[in-house]
């Protein structure tokens, strides 16, 4: 027996020229479009508790990953830093974009869509438009942001198809951070035509980012969250990297759907059954105001590190794999099956060392695996020389000779602050 469409969301087609396509939504999957949300709650946690960037509040674990990273995959560090020096310019333009005066002079046109069909010219997979929401801006960039631009321009560009079905590998990895050095020259085209346009602007990466940029897209109906912890988009899920323009352009905003998305995940669950950290959460939480599947962090860091950035959660995800619209037409047409699922196709992975893992075979880990510093660097180190200091004290004269620990905490507090510039894996921001 088939179950029923409740409804029929008309997007563009995939590509600029491309057909428009029909995506079915089950009945029994309609919630809400976007994301349920608390409002209030929201804007309480965004001023009680600020958003931070990863790498500012994450970055005792970012150092060791770095060198995790070399002793695991030391083919890699020629690739990395080789993305390094690729992105170098490109980081510092999205960096000092807000400066760029406008060329033109604005006129009363609404230019929704002119922006959205040069974007889609230029190869953006996803164009929408919502207000620029101050909630998601971290809290060391709020003196950088423009106060001035309310407007949110919301691009995603796909990523290599094949490439991505080999995650966790060097090959996908190429085409992750290749994507981010292909969004340099595509913004930079963008913002001189919205700027010819008559209008300012201001950009948010690829690899240096205002704040978190999922929510805007959802709120543009690019898309939904995934229990994966990515956008799933309609053509190629999270298979895309994503930048905001920020402007002041006459615009208007698109709304955000109800694509199914939502409970269909709570169906699914692929991502949470395969991924190797069991790092994904089974159920859904009220988060900062938010109701999501989280994401534990410490169980996340480890696998990504020693396996090629590993990404198993958005390879197995039907929806990157397979495009929502084939998806939710097996949905409806089998009673509820997710295509895929339990498939080879779909769900099986590699890990360098341990082989091959298919449907319903996990890797296991030594319990010091997951072993790894946490919170901010200068917290850990400074934790670490705190305890020193006091087994020392506990040994009276029989231990470390002082000078030299203190030494060794400021050079190690130096050195952490200067690999703020670098960014680690998965493309995580710049700390500065
Ligand atoms: S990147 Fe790997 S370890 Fe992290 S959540 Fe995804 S599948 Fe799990
Ligand atoms: S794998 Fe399934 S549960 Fe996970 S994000 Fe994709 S659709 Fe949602």
């Amino acid at each position: 027996m088939a179950k029923k469409a409740g409804d029929y969301v008309e997007r563009p087609g995939r590509k600029f020229g491309d057909d428009p396509v029909t995506i079915p939504v089950p009945e029994d999957l309609m919630s809400e479009p976007g994301i349920p949300q608390r409002d209030r709650d929201v804007s309480f946690f965004s001023r009680e508790y600020p958003l931070e960037n990863m790498a500012i509040e994450e970055s005792a674990s970012a150092e060791w990953s770095r060198e995790e990273r070399e002793r695991f995959t030391p083919e890699s560090i020629e690739f990395f830093n080789e993305h390094y020096e690729t992105m170098e310019p490109i980081v510092e333009w999205v960096r000092t974009s807000g400066e760029l005066e406008p060329i033109g002079t604005p006129t009363d046109e609404d230019v929704t869509e002119l922006i959205r069909q040069k974007a889609l010219e230029l190869g953006y997979g996803e164009v929408g438009f919502t207000r620029n929401d101050p909630h998601y801006v971290y809290n060391t960039r709020k003196p950088e942001i423009r106060k001035d631009l309310p407007h949110a321009i919301c691009l995603a560009l796909e990523q290599d198809y094949r490439k991505t079905q080999t995650i966790p590998s060097m090959e996908a990895e190429d085409t992750h951070f290749g994507t981010y050095a292909d969004q340099g020259p595509l913004t930079m085209e963008l913002t001189e035509f919205i700027r010819t346009l008559g209008y300012n602007v201001q950009v948010s990466g690829p690899t240096w980012h205002y704040g978190p940029m999922i929510p805007m897209f959802v709120a543009a109906g690019l898309g939904q969250l995934g229990a994966n912890g990515q956008l799933l988009s309609p053509h190629f899920g999270s298979r895309a990297r994503l930048q905001i323009v920020y402007t002041d352009a006459n615009v208007t905003y698109d709304e955000p759907i109800d694509y199914g998305i939502h409970k269909f995940c709570q169906e699914c669950k692929v991502c949470v059954d395969r991924c190797p950290g069991r790092a994904l959460m089974p159920d859904k939480v009220w988060y900062r105001g938010v109701e999501k599947n989280k994401l534990v962090f410490k169980r996340c860091r480890p696998v990504m590190t020693r396996y090629e950035g590993c990404g198993v959660c958005m390879k197995v995800c039907p929806i990157q794999k397979y495009g929502m619209k084939p998806v939710m037409e097996h949905y409806i047409a089998t009673d509820g099956e997710i295509l895929g699922k339990g498939t080879d196709n779909l769900e099986g992975f590699e890990l360098s060392d341990k082989g091959y893992f298919g449907p319903g075979k996990l890797p296991s880990f030594k319990r010091d695996f997951f072993d790894m510093p946490h919170g901010r660097a200068e917290d850990w180190i400074l934790m670490e020389f705190r305890n020193k200091l006091m087994e020392n004290k506990v040994k009276n004269g029989d231990g470390e000779n002082e000078d030299l620990m203190w030494e060794d905490f400021r050079s190690k507090m130096e050195e952490s602050l200067e690999g703020r510039e670098v960014s680690v894996d998965m493309g995580m921001d710049r700390g500065i």
